[in-house]
């Protein structure tokens, strides 16, 4: 498949050996099945033609509403789903069509923390067992070895060893999303892809999560997709940040860009919405969108974003507009700089 010129900017500007996730032109339909026959009738464009990078050791945050095609772009990379079309590559192999078994040292590689810690963890073994599994599957560690890794690995997110025998529903909800982040760090995995990982959580159990993620990265190298629909979330734990609206890109920058000069419309829409972290920040005036994020199974024509745009021009209903980096690192998709 051709790099457009946006992919090759995407990937030119860095120097490859730093880049440890690069994403490019990932397109994700569904069928929509209709009839008694079950026919094909549409898709829903879940994720199309996303483009990105990650490079080794840093947070990219990557946010937008509910049904952006954040989530799906994160469990296409980890293939929970097939890419319809486009590559992803881990540390310059493209795994995007790789079967399970060549896949397997790439799913120890790649692990991810899922929203509800409620649903990921089996209620019915002890957090110790769970914790444990992986080393199991893989055939890692004698028994007491095991045993050890799992007492450091539940110190390491700040919970007491001694509660190993305990069943998930015996933890708070904090508590069970620190497990969560145990568990995939067992196999020391290089890239985490934390999908909306503090969103369920009280916003004071938030930070402190946030906070052991950031511990751990350090301790452990990680490399971090932080997935999450709010900007002032992925503020402190995001070194960049990709902003997505109906399965398009829409802009890339480094964080201190985004948060300050933002370009895009609807980055500048998101950002009015997110509250002073500080009471010497200047408030920005809030930008209310006008009506509901269009259905991705008909997405608007031209730029996808059209509908909503206080910006809007004649030519945004037709031309789709392309990612191109305007400053260093900070890449956009929108008509009005062109
Ligand atoms: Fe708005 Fe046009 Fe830019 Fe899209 S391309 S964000 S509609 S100004």
């Amino acid at each position: 498949m051709a790099k457009t010129l946006e992919q090759e900017k995407l990937t030119v500007n860095e120097n490859q050996s730093d880049i440890l996730l690069e994403v490019n032109g990932l397109k994700k339909f569904f069928p929509v099945k209709a009839g008694i026959l079950q026919r094909t009738v549409g898709h829903v464009k879940a994720v199309d033609d996303v483009s990105f990078y990650v490079k080794k050791g840093e947070t990219f945050g990557l946010v937008g509403e509910s049904g952006c095609g954040k989530s799906t772009t994160g469990r296409t990379i980890i293939r929970l789903y097939e890419p319809t079309d486009g590559k992803v590559l881990f540390e310059g192999k493209d795994i995007s069509n790789l079967n399970e078994k060549q896949l397997k040292p790439y799913r120890r590689d790649i692990q991810m923390v899922f929203q509800d810690p409620y649903s990921s963890l089996n209620p019915r073994k002890t957090v110790g067992t769970i914790l444990e599994e992986p080393y199991r599957v893989h055939k890692l560690y004698s028994k007491a070895e095991r045993k050890e890794r799992v007492e450091h690995l539940l110190e390491k997110v700040g919970l007491n060893p001694d509660l190993r025998n305990r069943y998930p529903h015996e933890f708070s909800g904090g508590q069970r999303q620190r497990i969560g982040i145990a568990r995939a760090l067992t196999l020391n995995p290089k890239l985490i892809i934390g999908d909306e990982p503090v969103s369920a959580l009280d916003v004071s159990i938030q930070s402190q999560v946030l906070n052991i993620m950031d511990d751990l990265q350090k301790d452990f190298g990680l490399t971090y997709l932080f997935i999450a629909h709010d900007l002032g979330v992925v503020k402190h734990i995001s070194d960049r940040i990709g902003v997505m609206y109906l399965g398009k890109m829409m802009e890339i920058a480094p964080k201190r860009r985004l948060y300050s000069n933002p370009f895009h419309p609807y980055t500048q829409a998101l950002l009015s919405a997110v509250p002073k972290s500080h009471p010497s920040e200047v408030k920005k005036e809030r930008i209310i969108l006008k009506g509901d994020v269009p259905s991705p199974s008909n997405p608007p024509k031209g730029c996808v974003f059209h509908t909503r745009c206080p910006k809007v021009m004649d030519h945004c209903k037709q031309e789709i507009p392309a990612l191109k980096e305007l400053e260093p690192g900070h890449f956009v998709a929108c008509h009005l700089y062109e």
